[in-house]
């Protein structure tokens, strides 16, 4: 049997038996998929076998809020309690449990939102959350608590005061639509907030990030490709994280956004016992690129309350992306970041691929611990006449040759002990 491209298969996911005599037409129509989300213990039942420990998650009064689409549950293995689908889906037991750093708003996002649900903490873009639902929900959702909250939900008043924001603020160039997933609105209402935000002009791209395609591929309609493609530039990021996700319906979803024009992006987490491996990882970004996806972030697991038992040390990171640079195709490379506690935006984590620094002179390892040195130039000048403005703050500062160092708040007064002696004696005296 010949092997058919990823967009114009003609296989698709069996489904168990509760849905087996789902006609067709309701079974691939995504209203249908919403409305028979699967929630409660008894039904889940029907489907798969529980162990105890996930009998004690879904039983608990405390968790945050189980969805799951019909479809998204027909990925998952039956007999198998550490499948990578089910795991990101099915609450456990100890998802309950506190944790050292643990917090509910680990990124201080609610600190830096200027209106309710806008969040700007980078100079020239912002995050809109335009909805608190989701097609399913993750069981490490950084948004828990907020997200699937069916009385903290956006309306067209709130959409209205965050770009009112954005009307007022010119030095937003990018605006990243997420929540909740923007794809779970009516195409009616995203085309409005679409809209809106296409008529100010200073904002140049519009970004969505939505794991509809994943979780609800139905959705993914000619009518909505055809209103999203009436807004370009526009960019979408989608969320994947094990090669099983990208079934064929996925796959057909995917090329439908790419083929109208959208380029994409996926963002991964980095899940202990989902996809901590470097095995796991190479298979989904080679699937990715396949499927016309760039790989963006994978993203260490934030540190918020519910995902405790997600986490891998950073080391684990660190060695997948030394198993990926240079071993495989650059555009299947995600960056690894952390997104930092307290609200300081992603940070890049890297494995160290320079050694030492010499006097106009670098010593660099390549992926295979081959060892070089790169020649610097010994007197460097930019041809550039206009050359961009001194960076005033951060270490750019420094290299810019505008600060000789940055202090700590009170550093000077700290390290002045004179003025330490001087304070005693005027307090002994
Ligand atoms: C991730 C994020 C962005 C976008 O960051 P990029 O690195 O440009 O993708 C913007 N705002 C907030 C608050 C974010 O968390």
């Amino acid at each position: 049997m010949a092997t058919s491209p990823p967009n114009t298969t003609q296989h698709f996911t069996p489904r168990p038996k509760k849905w087996v005599e789902t006609p067709d037409h309701d079974w691939n129509d995504w209203q249908w998929q919403l409305k028979h989300r699967i929630s409660d213990l008894e039904t889940i039942l029907q489907i798969l076998q529980l162990t105890p420990e996930e009998k004690a998650g879904l039983n608990s009064d405390h968790r945050f809020r189980v969805d799951i689409t019909p479809y998204f549950m027909s990925l998952i293995d039956a007999d198998n309690p550490n499948c990578p689908i089910r795991r990101q889906v099915i609450p456990l037991g100890r998802e309950l449990l506190a944790f050292e750093g643990m917090e509910v708003d680990s990124l201080e996002e609610d600190q830096h939102s200027p209106v309710p649900g806008l969040v700007h903490r980078y100079p020239d873009r912002v995050l809109m959350l335009v909805t608190t639902h989701c097609a399913s929900y993750c069981r490490y959702c950084t948004r828990s608590r907020m997200v699937g909250d069916p009385k903290a939900s956006v309306n067209k008043q709130g959409i209205d005061l965050q770009i009112e924001y954005l009307q007022n603020t010119p030095q937003v160039r990018d605006v990243l639509i997420s929540g909740g997933d923007p794809l779970t609105l009516s195409t009616t209402f995203l085309n409005y907030v679409l809209s809106r935000l296409r008529a100010v002009p200073h904002i140049e791209i519009i970004r969505i990030g939505s794991r509809v395609p994943i979780f609800l591929p139905q959705r993914i309609t000619d009518e909505l490709c055809n209103m999203l493609r009436r807004y370009h530039p526009l960019w979408l990021n989608v969320h994947i994280n094990h090669p099983k996700e990208i079934t064929p319906e996925a796959s057909n979803a995917l090329a439908k956004l790419v083929d109208a024009g959208i380029p994409l992006g996926n963002q991964s987490v980095l899940l202990a016992g989902i996809n901590d491996s470097l095995a796991i990882q190479k298979e989904l970004v080679h699937t990715l690129v396949i499927n016309r996806i760039r790989p963006y972030y994978l993203y260490q697991c934030d540190l918020v309350k519910g995902s405790g038992h997600f986490r891998t040390p950073i080391a684990k990171g660190i060695e997948i992306m030394e198993g990926l640079r240079g071993h495989t195709s650059g555009y299947a490379v995600p960056t690894y970041v952390v997104d930092a506690p307290g609200g300081g935006g992603k940070i890049p984590i890297a494995p160290q691929y320079l050694l030492s620094q010499g006097v106009h002179q670098v010593a660099l390892r390549n992926y295979e611990g081959y060892i070089t040195v790169y020649q610097e130039p010994e007197n460097y000048f930019s041809f550039n006449q206009e050359a961009p403005l001194p960076e005033t703050t951060g270490v750019s500062s420094l290299l810019s040759g505008h600060q000789k160092h940055i202090k700590p708040e009170n550093f000077d007064q700290a390290h002045d002990r004179k003025m330490n002696i001087k304070d005693k004696t005027v307090t002994s005296g």
